[in-house]
């Protein structure tokens, strides 16, 4: 499944965190980077006031169902010494599953496509540059065949 992902940092070694964790998901086995986006400078989005991010975008392929993803991604996030104290708060990595194919997937603990990706310039900028050229749902989300597909919005 080709999958795009959210990555940002805004503690420590900012870019130090991305390169790790972009690392380690080279080093899964069911994982493949195939694209890094350009590493972007953003204000942070809510929540306290806090330093401000490195955010970029991964295009990923990969065997694993969209919750073990989910799985590797936080486990990634927990090696890199993530904690969680207030909501929106600083982080040393967040890997976010951004899309999965073009599956959409509503559990408690895991929406897909992220449902905050369309409002998120520092989402959408690095998006665009990956999937340049290639049509969009009205959601803002890759659509492989470009079936049922409203190309909306900027790029
Ligand atoms: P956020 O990324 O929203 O700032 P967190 O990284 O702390 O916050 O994630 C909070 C929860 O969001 C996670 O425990 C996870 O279960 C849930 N979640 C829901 N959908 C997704 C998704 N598409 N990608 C990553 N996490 C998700
Ligand atoms: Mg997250």
């Amino acid at each position: 499944m080709r999958c795009y992902i959210g990555i940002g940092s805004n503690l420590g070694d900012r870019q130090k965190n991305m390169d790790i964790a972009i690392q380690r998901l080279r080093e899964t086995d069911a994982i493949e980077v195939n694209k890094v986006s350009l590493i972007y400078e953003t204000e942070p989005a809510g929540g306290p006031e806090q330093p401000r991010y490195l955010n970029g975008v991964l295009e990923i392929e990969t065997d694993l169902a969209a919750i073990e993803l989910l799985s590797v991604l936080q486990d990634i996030e927990n090696q890199l010494g993530r904690e969680r104290i207030v909501k929106n708060g600083p982080r040393t990595i967040d890997l976010d599953i951004l899309t999965y194919g073009d599956h959409e997937i509503n559990e408690p603990g895991l929406k897909v496509p992220h449902p905050r990706m369309t409002e998120r310039e520092f989402v959408q900028r690095p998006l665009r540059e990956l999937i340049k050229d290639k049509p969009r749902t009205s959601r803002g989300v890759y659509s492989e065949q470009g079936r049922g597909s409203q190309v909306r919005g900027k790029g």
